[in-house]
């Protein structure tokens, strides 16, 4: 449906705002470089406060940067107003024309851009298929449910046939597990349609289940892009690694080289990491370890203390101390598996290479 894929580019973006506490100005967004594939779905993910939105309104043209510049495929777009842009929003309180029904409201971008009777009836009808709202067009939109008015929102955005779609924390109105779904809904749609997606969420878990590729941003800057995956098992920073996901930290230096491992000691315990050329004997390192990634044994592993033990239905969540160090642990499917309790000591047991080192 989408006339053709564009990317979107941002070229040392900033924007300034100034506080209205002190009066000063601050950077809400500084220096930001990122390029957005064709076709791809892009979330900004970060602490309120971090400069997504602010990021995301600036692409949509709501906001015009003070630095930098945007592109939407190849032509810069500093300069058009929303409405030129070739882009269009799906906003957090849907933004629907309340005395209007659903064929109306979808189909009101066309009407205005003179699309002619017959097209739009068209291409409503089909994008409401597109959202599983057949046979409701003449229902009006105060009669609807919040995710019905979601797939309202999202139809009179695609309805125009942007080569970008924004969401700005769409799903934030709706309760848990109609959000769990409607994010499906809405990976599902993007990639039928083909359209690229930047979708603004403070949200971690919706962010890994909907995108190609996550930005971490933190005091508006880009902290780190990757793929659910390389941010989750990569991190290039403890902000990162502890934003997303629970997390351990493994703080120590470097004692030896063993082959192609290194051991760090840990509060006097051996801890093995695969050795990357980077690390130094004698430097200081953090180790980044998932709380699945490790499980308890009698023995072979490092010497730990159970300090807390919990049955959780699908895992037994434990706190265990490496000698000052806290390390949460997640033992997955634990029904047959040996159940340490609170003073137990034992192993704490995990594949160097499940580690990461920052
Ligand atoms: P949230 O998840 O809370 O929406 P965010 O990451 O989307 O946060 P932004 O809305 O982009 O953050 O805001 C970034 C910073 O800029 C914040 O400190 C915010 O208070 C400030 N800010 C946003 N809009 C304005 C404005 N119009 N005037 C002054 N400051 C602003």
């Amino acid at each position: 449906m989408a006339k053709d894929k564009k990317g979107v580019r941002l070229e040392h973006i900033s924007k300034i705002y100034k506080d209205p506490k002190t009066g000063k100005d601050f950077y809400a967004v500084h220096d930001t470089s990122l390029d957005i594939e064709p076709g791809s779905f892009v979330t900004l993910l970060g602490p309120s406060g971090c400069g997504k939105t602010t990021t995301l309104r600036m692409i949509a043209g709501f906001e015009s940067p003070d630095e930098g510049e945007i592109y939407l495929g190849n032509e810069a777009i500093n300069a058009l107003t929303p409405n030129k842009r070739d882009t269009a929003m799906v906003f957090q309180s849907y933004a629907l024309l309340p005395h209007y029904n659903i064929f109306d409201n979808v189909a009101y971008g066309l009407k205005i851009r003179k699309v002619p009777k017959e097209e739009i009836k068209e291409r409503v009808t089909k994008i409401l298929e597109l959202v599983q709202l057949s046979g409701m067009e003449s229902r009006m939109t105060n009669q609807l449910s919040g995710g019905q008015q979601q797939r309202v929102a999202l139809a009179r955005a695609l309805v125009i046939e942007p080569s970008v779609l924004l969401f700005d924390e769409p799903l934030s109105n709706l309760d848990a597990k109609l959000r769990v779904s409607m994010r499906t809904e809405i990976r599902r749609i993007q990639q039928e349609v083909g359209i690229t997606a930047v979708y603004v969420t403070h949200d971690q878990s919706e962010a890994m289940a909907i995108s190609d590729k996550i930005i971490i941003m933190n005091k508006g800057k880009i902290a780190q892009m990757g793929t659910p995956e390389e941010i989750y098992y990569q991190p290039n920073d403890e902000f990162v690694a502890d934003f997303i996901g629970e997390v351990n930290f493994l703080r120590g230096k470097m004692k030896e080289a063993r082959g192609e491992y290194a051991v760090i000691d840990v509060d006097g315990n051996d801890i093995i990491v695969k050795n990357s050329e980077k690390l130094m004997i004698g430097e200081n390192y953090t180790a980044v370890l998932r709380p699945e990634a490790a499980t308890l044994a009698d023995c072979g592993g490092v010497p730990c203390r159970v300090i807390l033990s919990c049955f959780m239905g699908s895992y037994q969540n434990y706190h265990v101390m490496v000698g000052n160090t806290l390390v949460k642990l997640e033992e997955h499917n634990p029904k047959n598996k040996k159940i340490y309790k609170v003073g137990d000591t034992c192993s704490l047991v995990f594949a160097p290479e499940s580690v990461h080192v920052l």
